[in-house]
């Protein structure tokens, strides 16, 4: 087989059930081919090949791609072209993958359904009437449904995990600091990471070790060891110690989702590894802490949105004070408004001290939970999500009931640890996903303990 027919298939399959699925909102095919050519050439020869050499690549649009739209599908970069490629994409042109396209979106990456996209509806590949989740909903479903076998999201509250969980794909947010964020348009910075989204744990491992490490051109990209991953799969989880939160199985938490994740536990315990209930005591502030942090910091990073600069401009301004209204009030949607306003409410004086300081206090208080629990446990284990899929249209009109969504994946990006999403069953014929969290920087045993479920 060779790479063109690989990226034959791709494009095949895309032209098959996009129309349905969705989940695409640019084509790179004409590169694509070109590249995948190129990469014949090499086939046969000794010439070094890449780690993912020839592997065809759905990349998240708040991921900027040189000369291929990038749009966080909204309005207010509806024509934009980056002139410039995010760290990932120098990466993943190294290990010699190939990009087929940019992949839907909740615009600007708020939401759990990907119905905040100002262009298309993705639908989730097990069931068309139900989201794929979000906010990497394309990225998510594009795996699902056959159309890349592998691909990036960004995860800044679950963004990864959610939809991972919701289309039975494995979904992992690694360690914040572990992938350089140059080049993602930056949501709330303190807690955005790229990660990558696979069906199976071992393309997952590849795909970190191929995105991971250093990066001079994000500062809090970390300097520490990329270990090889690949080879932490061991299929050996004996000894193993296991934290489960009696927080995440609680109130609200589907009964079924519960019975998988004790199905998971009893998997895990025939192979060696024992668990323990534990609690995170503050995760009940998790919700809140979050909203008030990443909205304040989205007011800020969205500021950018002007008129001026970047895409969309408003034709109906006659002054700059009218430009900058109008063009934000033209481009942005209502779920990105809403927590621009949130954020900006929150970071004011006079209320600064009240919430935005507050909730800084609150999230060194859940991140020693953490913490302290990882002095004891290798893992956390929980479900990613209280429920699977759900219709398309059935939370959109109230944001409470979608917040809620990410309540067991949010406290992960506060604390800023690795979290993984892996398939662990079914309800009603829809996926379930099992959430293996871990020690900052030990995406090894995040990956070790999710293989012992292939
Ligand atoms: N659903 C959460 C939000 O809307 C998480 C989004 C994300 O991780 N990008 O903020």
């Amino acid at each position: 087989i060779s790479v063109s027919d690989l990226v034959d298939e791709s494009y095949k399959r895309i032209g098959q059930v996009d129309d349905k699925v969705q989940a695409f909102l640019t084509l790179n095919e004409e590169k694509a081919r070109l590249k995948a050519k190129d990469l014949d050439d090499k086939l046969g020869t000794n010439e070094s090949k890449g780690l993912l050499f020839g592997m065809p690549i759905g990349i998240k649009d708040n991921i900027v791609t040189k000369g291929l739209r990038t749009t966080c599908a909204s309005k207010i970069l509806e024509n934009f072209d980056p002139i410039y490629d995010a760290t990932v994409m120098h990466r993943l042109e190294e290990a010699e993958a190939i990009t087929i396209g940019k992949l839907n979106m909740d615009e600007f990456a708020m939401g759990s359904s990907t119905e905040n996209s100002s262009f298309q509806l993705t639908r989730n590949p097990w069931n068309l009437e139900t989201v794929p989740g979000g906010s990497s909903g394309g990225s998510a479903a594009a795996v699902a449904a056959g159309e890349v076998p592998f691909s990036l999201g960004s995860d800044t509250g679950g963004s990864i995990r959610q939809p991972a969980s919701f289309c039975g794909v494995v979904g992992l947010k690694p360690t914040y600091g572990r992938v350089s964020r140059y080049g993602l348009v930056a949501f709330a910075s303190s807690l955005d990471q790229i990660g990558p989204i696979t069906r199976t744990v071992e393309d997952n491992a590849y795909l970190l070790q191929a995105i991971s490490g250093v990066d001079p051109m994000d500062s809090t990209s970390a300097n520490v060891d990329v270990p090889n991953f690949v080879r932490s799969l061991t299929g050996d989880v004996k000894g193993l110690k296991i934290a489960v939160p009696k927080e995440y199985l609680g109130e609200g938490v589907n009964e079924e989702v519960k019975q998988s994740v004790m199905n998971a536990l009893q998997t895990l315990e025939k192979l060696g590894a024992t668990w323990e209930e534990v609690s995170l005591p503050h995760s009940k502030y998790a919700l809140a802490t979050y909203y008030l942090l990443s909205s304040s910091e989205a007011s800020a990073n969205l500021a950018r949105f002007d008129g001026v600069r970047y895409g969309y401009r408003s034709p109906n301004a006659e002054t700059l004070m009218e430009l900058y209204k109008n063009t934000r009030a033209e481009g942005f949607g209502e779920e990105v408004k809403r927590r621009i306003m949130l954020g900006t409410f929150a970071l004011s004086s006079g209320y600064y001290d009240a919430y935005y300081k507050k909730a800084q206090k609150v999230r060194t208080l859940i991140k020693q939970d953490f913490e302290k629990i990882f002095e004891s446990y290798d893992v956390i284990v929980g479900p990613t999500t209280p429920t699977p899929a759900f219709k398309i249209g059935e939370n959109i009109a109230d944001p409470m009931t979608m917040y809620l969504n990410d309540i067991l994946t949010i406290p992960v990006n506060l604390a800023g640890v690795p979290g993984i999403s892996v398939p662990c069953g079914l309800s009603n014929g829809l996926p379930l996903g099992l959430q293996i969290i871990g020690k900052h920087f030990d995406e090894s045993t995040v990956y070790r303990v999710a293989h012992a479920f292939e």
